[in-house]
């Protein structure tokens, strides 16, 4: 005989967004339980960096802060950035993003994808969890008034009223129910590395727009930088099959030594890119967030951020109909959230998906016929300002 527990609420997946929600949810007032397939993360080790780095905007940070993850996070490190520079020909030319152009302390945050985690995770606190445990099937009400049925590889039968898949852009419940996606694969691979430059700025964001794709480089708080090397899959078999030395030498021509050249390098990391978008974010009984629902090119910085922003609202949306009496979970509850959240993940899914093929090869000369080189974009305020919110601030 199986173990039935009962929850309001299972969020199944323990990445930056899964995690996020069970704290915020727990934080409403809701009875949430954590279910992850992996490990927990390993304590914030300071003798590490960890490659993956998040740019978190403005409004993520606030959500974190709420959520005592942001403390946390600063007594161990996080890197702010104040300013940002985007080029494609030549640098001194390019778009020029300020914190101070628009009253901001920062644009965002350099932080470890590791310290996130460990510092969320953190947070759990006493919040039931299942770890190493995978959810392995879901059974939806057929009416609104039945719960669903989530069967864990443990043997444990959860009967929550409401299943929150933040399980990934591979997402295991969303394939389960049938939910398609609409999907496509960059022909693209992005690199991320550490490295130290000669002549780096502090608190300082570069992004070049390459033929082959956009290289970022991204300060850390020990005055090395992260890249996020976006490379077509011929380049960046290249790059990755250079040793160090021809890497840094293919870097800092790229970058057109706007920070001097590399004096050291970490070992390079590789990601396959795509773009994901699931036509439905809910059934009754269960909603998508985070990549589950929405998997986007890394170039704006924006995938974490988009999840985050998810949090936030399906959050606000569920208290909302619970303090006015009504079903907190109920279809018409959960249609609202899709509604909110699909309008602002498209735009952000559609302008990042130009960018690419603005910019890249997959469709030479679409800049030049849109007659918007990024030099151009720098003089016309109104579309830098639109540009500066999409990127810098990203979420609403
Ligand atoms: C190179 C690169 C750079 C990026 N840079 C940025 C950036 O600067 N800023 C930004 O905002 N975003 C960035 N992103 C995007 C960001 O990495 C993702 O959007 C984010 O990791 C999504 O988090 P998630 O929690 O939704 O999914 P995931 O991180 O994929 O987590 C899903 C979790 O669910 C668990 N799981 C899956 N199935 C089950 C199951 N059946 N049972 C239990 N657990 C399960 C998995 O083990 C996993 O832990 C970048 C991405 C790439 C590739």
């Amino acid at each position: 005989m199986s173990a039935v527990s009962h929850c309001d609420i299972a969020v199944v997946g323990g990445g930056p967004v899964g995690v996020v929600a069970a704290l915020s949810l727990r934080d409403a007032g809701f009875s949430v339980l954590m279910i992850e397939r992996g490990k927990a993360p390993p304590a914030f080790d300071a003798a590490h960096y960890d490659s993956r780095v998040y740019a978190i905007a403005p409004a993520s940070a606030k959500l974190l802060d709420a959520l005592g993850v942001w403390p946390l996070m600063a007594a161990a490190r996080i890197s702010p950035y104040t300013r940002m520079q985007v080029w494609e020909r030549a640098a001194e030319l390019g778009l020029r993003f300020d914190a101070a152009d628009s009253g901001q302390t920062a644009l965002g945050w350099i932080v470890e994808q590791g310290l996130i985690l460990s510092a969320a995770w953190a947070r759990l606190g006493s919040l039931p969890t299942r770890v190493g445990v995978d959810a392995e099937a879901l059974l939806l009400p057929d009416d609104d008034q039945a719960r669903a049925e989530l069967r864990l590889s443990n043997g444990e039968i959860l009967r929550p009223r409401l299943v929150v898949a933040a399980d990934g852009a591979d997402s295991p419940l969303r394939e389960q129910v049938g939910i398609d996606a609409t999907t496509w694969t960059y022909a693209q691979r992005a690199i991320v590395a550490q490295l130290s430059m000669s002549a780096a700025i502090p608190a300082t964001a570069f992004q070049r727009f390459l033929p082959t794709g956009p290289l970022a480089f991204l300060p850390q708080a020990d005055g090395r930088h992260s890249i996020v090397w976006s490379a077509d899959t011929a380049r960046a078999a290249e790059l990755l099959a250079m040793d160090d030395a021809a890497f840094g030498a293919a870097l800092g021509e790229a970058s057109q030594y706007a920070l001097g050249d590399v004096l050291a390098v970490s070992p390079r990391i590789a990601f396959p890119l795509r773009l994901l978008h699931a036509q439905d974010y809910h059934r009754p009984g269960l909603v998508l967030i985070g990549d589950a629902a929405h998997a986007i090119h890394p170039l704006a910085g924006q995938g974490a951020n988009l999840g985050f922003a998810d949090v936030a609202r399906l959050t606000k949306t569920l208290s909302a109909a619970r303090d006015a009496g009504r079903d907190w979970s109920s279809p018409r509850t959960l249609a609202a959230y899709s509604r909110a959240r699909k309008a602002a993940n498209l735009e952000m899914l559609a302008l990042t998906d130009a960018l690419y093929r603005g910019f890249g090869t997959a469709l030479p000369g679409l800049r030049d016929v849109l007659g918007i080189g990024l030099e151009a974009v720098n003089k016309l305020a109104p579309v830098k300002a639109l540009l500066a919110q999409q990127a810098v601030q990203g979420i609403r």
